[in-house]
C-alpha cells in the first residue's frame, strides 16, 4: 500500500490541491492527514471537503481543536486567535460535524497516528530534539509514528542495536526492525525556510519513504487572505517558509 501523508495544511486550498495531484500522478492509495486541517488560511471548508472527496484519514489538531472550542483559546497566539475565530465564523455546521468526528490518534497497518506527540496527544507539545523524540518514541506502540504540529519535516531512527538518530530527508529505507518517529512537516505553512507544500510517501511493501516539497501559487493563497482581512503576519510568513 502506497500512502500519501500530509500534515497541518492549514486551510491552504492552492498548497493541498498542488500535493493532491502529486499524489495522484504517484498512484497513492491513501491519504492521511496528520491534523491541523484549519486555521490560518483562507479555504477551511474547501480544504476539508477535498480530504473528504480523497477519502482520507484524518486525526485531529490543535488548531481544528480550537476551532470547535475543544482547545481553550488561551492555548493560542493572537494571530492564530484572530484566524481561528474568523473560521468560526465561515465554517458550516457540516464543516464542524467533520471536524469534531476526527480521533486524536489513529492505527494504520504498522502506523500510529498522532498531531502532536503519542505520549500526550491532547496537550498539543511540540517535538524538536531527538532527545524529545525518542522519550516520545518509548510511549508509541507502533513501529512507525507519523506527527505533525512543528511545520517541520523530521526522521528520527531507532535502531535494534545503537542510538537514535536522525535520518536527513528526502528518501530512505525503512529498516527491518526500528523504529521511526516521523514529522510529515506542513502542506500549508511550512516553517522550515522551504515555502513550498511539504508531503510524504510512505511505501509500506517497500518499506521506503521519501518527503516532496511541491511549488503551488502562493500569491492567490495570499491574495484571498489580504481580501479577508487575515493578519498580514500569517499573510507573509507564506512566501518566506517561517
Ligand atoms: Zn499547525
Amino acid at each position: 500500500m502506497k500512502l500519501g501523508a500530509i500534515s497541518d495544511v492549514h486551510a491552504n486550498l492552492e498548497a493541498l490541491t498542488a500535493v493532491l495531484n502529486f499524489f495522484r500522478q504517484e498512484g497513492v492509495d491513501q491519504v492521511i492527514s496528520l491534523g491541523d486541517v484549519v486555521g490560518y488560511g483562507p479555504d477551511p471548508e474547501a480544504c476539508i471537503e477535498l480530504l473528504q472527496q480523497a477519502q482520507a484519514k484524518v486525526v485531529a489538531g490543535n488548531h481544528d481543536w480550537g476551532t470547535l472550542g475543544k482547545t481553550p483559546i488561551s492555548h493560542f497566539n493572537h494571530l492564530a486567535v484572530a484566524a481561528l475565530k474568523w473560521t468560526q465564523k465561515r465554517l458550516k455546521p457540516e464543516h464542524l460535524l467533520f471536524l469534531s468526528s476526527l480521533p486524536l490518534t489513529m492505527n494504520l497497518n504498522s502506523l500510529h497516528l498522532v498531531h502532536a506527540s503519542p505520549s500526550a496527544p491532547q496537550n498539543w507539545e511540540y517535538i524538536f530534539t531527538i532527545e524529545e523524540a525518542f522519550s516520545e518514541l518509548r510511549a508509541c506502540p507502533f513501529e512507525i509514528c507519523l506527527v505533525g504540529h512543528t511545520h517541520r519535516p523530521l526522521i528520527v531512527e531507532k535502531p535494534p542495536i545503537g542510538p537514535v538518530r536522525t535520518i536527513p530527508t528526502p528518501a530512505f529505507s525503512l529498516q527491518p526492525d526500528a523504529r521511526y518517529l516521523i514529522n510529515i512537516g506542513s502542506v500549508g505553512q511550512p516553517r522550515d525556510g522551504d515555502p513550498r507544500a511539504c508531503c510524504a510517501l510512505i511505501d509500506l511493501k517497500e518499506k521506503r519513504a521519501s518527503f516532496h516539497r511541491i511549488p503551488y501559487d502562493i500569491l492567490t493563497t495570499q491574495k484571498k487572505m489580504f481580501t479577508f482581512g487575515l493578519p498580514r503576519p500569517l499573510i507573509e510568513r507564506l512566501e518566506l517558509g517561517i
